[in-house]
């Protein structure tokens, strides 16, 4: 159950304004938790329904627009509650139509999130963590450390502030976002407590009304919380894959050590088993140039998939400084892509979107206060590199 403690922010804050008391940020509350809230301030849950339509399907953030909610009420809200996003400190629009927004979270952090129109879709990644905890050895956010897990305001504040600038661009509509995945920086099944939440507003018909295939978590394989995630909210899942086997899983993927190939196959098997839900799994491999491209991997690949219900993504690995790593030539994409398609197994490669404004898959680091003191480990030369 929400409080509402009469506080101070902290001076420095740059997401607070510090002259003002907390207010219970009703962007952090799922229609269940809203619903509670409002039984909680004596009131009829079902103001949830009338509250979440003005702020998720109009936008509107002051309860004084909120018309057909009594004024006393209004007067109430006003008192004690907010509608409040991430604060956005940027925007940047890519020659290809991308657009990155960065946003100002506490502490002096920043995450960012990237909105990808397609002929038929128009995609919003998102952020679930500032920072990563998870070390994957071709990713930029690792490289940035980890902070602290992101809130449901601040996750779902992305895709809110994201459909208003959008509308604001399009009024008729058409250009808001149809797809999430969480696929920015952080993992997602290590933040459950707010992912759960925000998941349930994105395929919530009172909220963002996303269809729950279009909603997609991507997880490097935290094999536990799969079965979790599953048993929570009905979405789409993807995995990190990136190797066809465990010793160089557990070079690229340092969680594999924790849960190995075997087991993570298993996750998904037991994810696909549950009756009349998603049709298959997305798995994702970054085309690493020498490490992971070779069409012995692709045979292993195919080995290791079996007749699993599966799509391959191959992504191209997007180069950032002292990765160490080289992206794969576009001749080693297509053989891979055509050793997979010719035993059966569906796969893309994707282009790649954005790399002028750095919004490309890996390339979102944001601003992060690295209390994981990850950047000690860079600080020694690696892969041959001079120190940094
Ligand atoms: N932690 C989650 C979600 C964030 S990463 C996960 O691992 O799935 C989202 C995707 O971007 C992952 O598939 C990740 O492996 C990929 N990625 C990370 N760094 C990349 C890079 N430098 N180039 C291309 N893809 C990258």
């Amino acid at each position: 159950m929400p409080t509402h403690p009469v506080t101070f922010f902290s001076p420095g804050d740059p997401g607070g304004r510090p002259d003002a008391v907390e207010r219970a940020n009703l962007l952090d509350l799922d229609r269940e938790g809203l619903r509670a809230f409002f039984v909680e301030l004596g009131e009829k849950p079902f103001r949830a329904e009338q509250v979440m339509k003005w702020v998720y399907h109009y936008g509107v953030t002051d309860f004084n627009e909120m018309t057909n909610i009594s004024r006393p009420l209004r007067e109430r809200l006003s008192a004690i509650a907010e509608i409040r996003a991430p604060q956005v400190l940027s925007c940047q629009d890519s020659a290809d139509g991308t657009r990155k927004w960065l946003f100002a979270i506490s502490g002096g952090n920043s995450i960012e999130c990237v909105f990808i129109p397609d002929e038929d879709r128009n995609t919003l990644c998102i952020s679930t963590q500032v920072g990563c905890a998870l070390d994957c050895s071709f990713c930029a956010t690792a490289r940035a450390g980890f902070n602290r897990n992101l809130t449901v305001s601040e996750i779902v504040g992305q895709i809110w502030t994201a459909n208003r600038s959008l509308l604001r661009d399009h009024p008729q509509g058409e250009r808001g976002v149809s797809n999430v995945v969480l696929m920015g920086m952080g993992e997602p099944l290590l933040n459950m407590k707010a992912v759960v939440p925000a998941l349930k507003l994105m395929i919530d018909d009172m909220a963002f009304a996303l269809s729950k295939r279009h909603v997609t978590v991507s997880t490097s394989g935290v094999v536990p919380k799969m079965d979790r995630l599953h048993e929570a909210v009905d979405v789409s899942l993807a995995v990190s894959l990136h190797a066809p086997n465990d010793e160089l899983r557990n070079e690229l993927v340092p969680l594999n050590k924790s849960h190995p190939l075997d087991e993570l196959m298993a996750a998904c098997w037991r994810w696909l088993a549950d009756g009349n839900r998603k049709k298959h799994i997305m798995f994702e491999y970054v085309m690493l140039d020498g490490v992971n491209d070779r069409p012995e991997h692709a045979h292993e690949l195919v080995s290791l998939l079996g007749n699993m219900p599966a799509k391959v993504n191959l992504i191209p690995f997007n180069p950032f400084e002292g990765s160490g790593y080289r992206r794969s030539s576009e001749e080693a994409i297509q053989r891979f892509a055509k050793i997979l398609r010719d035993r059966g197994v569906f796969a893309i490669a994707r282009r790649t979107r954005g790399e002028d404004i750095d919004a490309a898959c890996g390339q979102l680091a944001g601003e992060v206060e690295d209390r994981s003191k990850r950047w000690r480990k860079f600080a020694e030369p690696r892969f041959g590199e001079r120190a940094l």
